[in-house]
C-alpha cells in the first residue's frame, strides 16, 4: 500500500441495459489494485451468470439475516429484490491498498457517499435518451415484457437523480465512454498501478 494512500470507491450507476457491465469491465481491465466488490442478491441468476463472480446469489431470509448483523455497506431494493455490498468485502479491498468498484443502483450509491464522503466518487452512466435505452433492454432479451416496463420506469426515475453524482458519463459509444471512465478514475488515482504504463 502506498504510504498516505486513502482507498477510493468508484461508485457507478446508471439504468439498467446502459451498458454498465461492459464499461466496468473496460476500467477493470485498465487498472491494477482496482477491483470490483461482488453484491449479494436476492434475484434469480440469469443464464450464464456465476455464483460468486456475478453476484453472491443468497436466499431473501438470509439477505435479511445478513441486513440484522449490520454486514452491509449498503443496500436497497432493486426492482423487487434486494442488493447489497458486503462491508467485510471493502474493508478488507481497501485495507489491503486497494481501491474498488461498485456497481450499485443510486439509492445505494447516496448511502456510500453519505457513509465515506471523502473516499467515495459517484460516477451516473446515462443513455443518449430513454427510447435508446428501451431499445438495448430488448435486444439483451434477458427479461420479460413486464420486468423491461419495470426498468424503464425505474431508469427515468434514477435519470433525475444524475446530479447528484460527482461525473456523469454519457455512453453514446462505448469506446468513448470507457474512456471517460477510465480518465476519471487515472484522476483520483493518480499514476498508482495504471496498467499502460507498467506493460
Ligand atoms: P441487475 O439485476 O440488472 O444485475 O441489477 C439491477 C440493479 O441493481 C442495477 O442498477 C445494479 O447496479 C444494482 N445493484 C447491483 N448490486 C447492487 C448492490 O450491491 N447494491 C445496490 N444498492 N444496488 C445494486
Amino acid at each position: 500500500m502506498k504510504k498516505g494512500h486513502e482507498g477510493k470507491l468508484f461508485v457507478i450507476s446508471g439504468p439498467s441495459g446502459v451498458g454498465k457491465g461492459t464499461l466496468r469491465a473496460r476500467a477493470l481491465e485498465g487498472f491494477d489494485d482496482l477491483v470490483y466488490s461482488i453484491s449479494c442478491t436476492t434475484r434469480p441468476p440469469r443464464e450464464g451468470e456465476r455464483e460468486g463472480m456475478d453476484y453472491r446469489f443468497i436466499s431473501e431470509q438470509e439477505f435479511l439475516e445478513r441486513v440484522r448483523q449490520g454486514q452491509f455497506l449498503e443496500y436497497a431494493r432493486v426492482h423487487g429484490a434486494f442488493y447489497g455490498t458486503l462491508r467485510s468485502d471493502v474493508e478488507r479491498d481497501l485495507a489491503a491498498g486497494l481501491d474498488v468498484l461498485l456497481e450499485i443502483d443510486v439509492q445505494g450509491a447516496l448511502q456510500v457517499k453519505q457513509l465515506l464522503p471523502s473516499q467515495a466518487i459517484l460516477i451516473f452512466v446515462s443513455p443518449p435518451s430513454v427510447e435508446e435505452l428501451e431499445r438495448r433492454l430488448r435486444w439483451r432479451h434477458t427479461e420479460t415484457e413486464d420486468k423491461i416496463r419495470v426498468r424503464i420506469a425505474n431508469a427515468k426515475e434514477e435519470l433525475l437523480q444524475a446530479d447528484k453524482y460527482d461525473h456523469v458519463v454519457l455512453n453514446d459509444d462505448l469506446f468513448r465512454a470507457a474512456e471517460e471512465l477510465k480518465n476519471i478514475i487515472y484522476e483520483y488515482r493518480g499514476k498508482v498501478g495504471i496498467k499502460s504504463e507498467i506493460l
